[in-house]
């Protein structure tokens, strides 16, 4: 299984990082008026609040584009397949999806969330990563 940096939150994102290390897959919304801040941000894009709070997400999405990324310097390695998605919740999030053949991709797959954990580069403990699959559903 390939190994991963862990992420270093820094401080927006902080949230966030909390929520994985929970299995809780959650995104930023704004206290005010309810926008979903994606990717998060310290003021609210819609009416400038400073305020949020957070919405556990279903995990629910399908697959908005993706690309095939092919490790520089361990050509034999997996190539990991990074995607950008439309969550459920109508707001995009870039992840990377697991056990799906590369030939199976396409605009519209309906995935789930499933969390993996990974050998960390740069930590002992292993690092835990919200990731997505198909769901086997026809979109
Ligand atoms: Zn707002």
């Amino acid at each position: 299984m390939s190994s991963v940096i862990a992420p270093t939150p820094d401080g927006v994102d902080q949230y966030f990082w909390d929520g994985v290390a929970r299995k809780q897959f959650l995104l930023q919304k704004c206290s005010a008026c309810g926008a979903l801040r994606q990717p998060p941000a310290p003021m609210c894009s819609e009416c400038n609040a400073l305020e949020w709070e957070t919405q556990e997400a279903t995990g629910r999405a399908k697959v908005y584009s993706w690309l095939v990324s092919h490790h520089p310097t361990e050509p034999d390695a997996d190539p990991r397949i990074i995607v950008v998605l439309d969550l459920e919740e109508g707001v995009r999030f870039v992840a990377n999806l697991v056990e799906c053949n590369l030939a199976d991709i396409r605009f519209g797959l309906p995935v789930e969330l499933t969390w993996v954990e990974y050998p960390s580069m740069n930590r002992e403990a292993p690092q835990i990563l919200p990731q997505f699959r198909p769901t086997g559903d026809a979109a």
